[in-house]
């Protein structure tokens, strides 16, 4: 999986440049940030060649999704919490 640097064009691989908080942590960190912003912040690369950060599209969570694809996949999970807990709070006597 190979990005390219946006500031020297270095071409490399993601994979092995990640300098990301893991993204269990990231969503786990108790601090105001978006879950959007926690995403980027795991999508974070660092350029081998001048050590620019910056998130990347081509990094994998959990080796499958993309950012917008695990954005959804929060999204929908944390809607899925919120309905369970609703429905446990609707459903006490
Ligand atoms: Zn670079």
């Amino acid at each position: 999986m190979d990005d390219r640097c946006p500031k020297c064009s270095l071409t490399f691989d993601v994979r092995k440049h990640r300098a990301f908080t893991p993204i269990l942590r990231a969503l786990l960190e108790n601090d105001s940030k978006s879950p959007e912003a926690r995403i980027e912040d795991s999508a974070r690369v660092r350029c081998p060649g001048c050590g620019h950060e910056f998130p990347s599209d081509h990094v994998r969570f959990f080796g499958v999704f993309s950012r917008k694809q695990f954005y959804w996949v929060l999204v929908g999970f944390i809607a899925c919490l919120m309905l369970f807990t609703a429905y446990v709070a609707l459903s006490r006597p």
